[in-house]
């Protein structure tokens, strides 16, 4: 399925100049940094080499946002993974923010489809490494060959994907949660100062995705070409981020770096029509033009991988976000 669907992109690219002519590529990782705010990245770029790196080299904005009705983890992880919104009849509806033992489509009351359904459904691999045990809901709730759930511990989350590193064994698409920076939040405050609690946590958190890029650009240099996207479910201030209207919580990084990945590029320049950069604003689904969402990560992963949007999903895909120059991705 997913050869011929390459295989016609490249008859009608050759025919049309098909407009989704880009490679695809063997493997997407995912990583979700837990209350991660984007203005940490451009205030200690000194401090954060691996953040900075990204943004020097990846296609990027430290403008995206989180859904617009809801700044909480497993409702933005949702979004991220099904590629819908949270409220509305479209939306996943899971307003949860806790340890459950209903599915997603308990709380849905129909089936909500997935990142990891489509990959199932195309005989292709999926990991979930999280440090939230609450994170079940998706273990419980969608098709993933491989998971590994830690109870608010990056150390042992990290410490496992160095064994998955090391055995060659790097899913088609693998999801990264770590939970430091939004551990560090809660407890002493959202403090962006190099001396808080939080920027500690933060400083930890690139030393990990330095690893991780390692990783990446081993599988690179080996011809398995592999893209790393990245982003946060909320942002926060003070020791909270609920509030969904406050720009501190509904602010967030989309980054993404890797194999054919635009270098050094804002991510709302290379989707000027199908983007807009909302400044400083909270914008609803009802703006006809969306900003860059967390939501988008699932059917970008997918779209990168060649496969088709998930089905049912209203967040970034017609179009998807564009990542690739396009000046080599087109012709
Ligand atoms: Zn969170």
């Amino acid at each position: 399925m997913r050869r011929i669907k390459i295989l016609s992109c490249l008859i009608l690219m050759a025919l049309f100049n098909c407009p989704i002519s880009w490679a695809t590529v063997s493997r997407v990782v995912l990583i979700s940094f837990d209350g991660l705010r984007p203005d940490v990245i451009s205030t200690f770029k000194e401090k954060l080499p691996h953040f900075y790196q990204l943004i020097k080299e990846g296609a990027t904005t430290l403008n995206a946002r989180t859904d617009a009705d809801f700044t909480v983890t497993i409702p933005n992880h949702t979004c991220m993974l099904t590629g819908r919104g949270v409220v509305g009849a479209a939306g996943h509806n899971v307003i949860l923010n806790k340890d459950t033992s209903q599915s997603i489509h308990e709380l849905k009351g129909a089936y909500v489809k997935s990142v990891f359904d489509v990959v199932r459904d195309q005989k292709l691999s999926s990991a979930m490494y999280a440090s939230k045990t609450k994170f079940r809901i998706f273990a419980d709730s969608f098709p993933i060959d491989d998971v590994h759930l830690t109870d608010h511990n990056d150390a042992q989350t990290m410490e496992s994907l160095r064994d998955l590193f090391k055995g060659d064994r790097l899913p088609a698409f693998l999801f990264i949660h770590f939970s430091g920076a939004d551990n560090a939040g809660h407890k002493d405050g959202w403090n962006v100062d190099g001396q808080s609690s939080y920027m500690r946590a933060v400083f930890l958190l690139d030393d990990y995705l330095g690893q991780i890029m390692t990783a990446v650009r081993n599988l690179n240099e080996q011809g398995k070409a592999t893209v790393l996207i990245v982003t946060s479910d909320h942002g926060g201030t003070q020791r909270h981020h609920a509030a969904f209207q406050n720009r501190k919580n509904y602010t967030i990084p989309f980054l993404v770096w890797g194999a054919q990945v635009a270098r050094g590029k804002d991510l709302y320049e290379l989707n000027k029509t199908g983007r807009a950069n909302p400044g400083r604003a909270w914008i609803p689904y009802s703006e006809p033009v969306q900003p860059i969402r967390n939501g988008e990560a699932a059917n970008l992963a997918l779209r990168l991988l060649g496969l088709s949007c998930v089905p049912q999903s209203t967040v970034g895909c017609s179009p998807t976000l564009i990542v690739e120059d396009q000046s080599q991705g087109q012709k």
